[in-house]
């Protein structure tokens, strides 16, 4: 798989950039399922909290 330099913004053979003389690092994948999880878990807390209070504002 090639690597890619994010400073000269071009595809890598090997682990160094032969324009810039960076050393390049494995490409890392976005945690996406990650922030779905999260963005999950955040709008389930949202929807309990709404519930408790609609629950508080029914019990008044
Ligand atoms: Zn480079």
């Amino acid at each position: 798989m090639a690597k890619w330099c994010t400073t000269c913004d071009r595809p890598v053979e090997g682990t160094t950039c032969e324009v810039c003389g960076h050393s390049v690092e494995e490409p890392t994948r976005e945690p996406v399922p990650w922030r779905w999880r999260f963005f999950i878990v955040v709008t389930i807390i949202y929807l309990i909290w709404r519930l408790y209070q609609l629950i508080s504002w029914l019990s008044h």
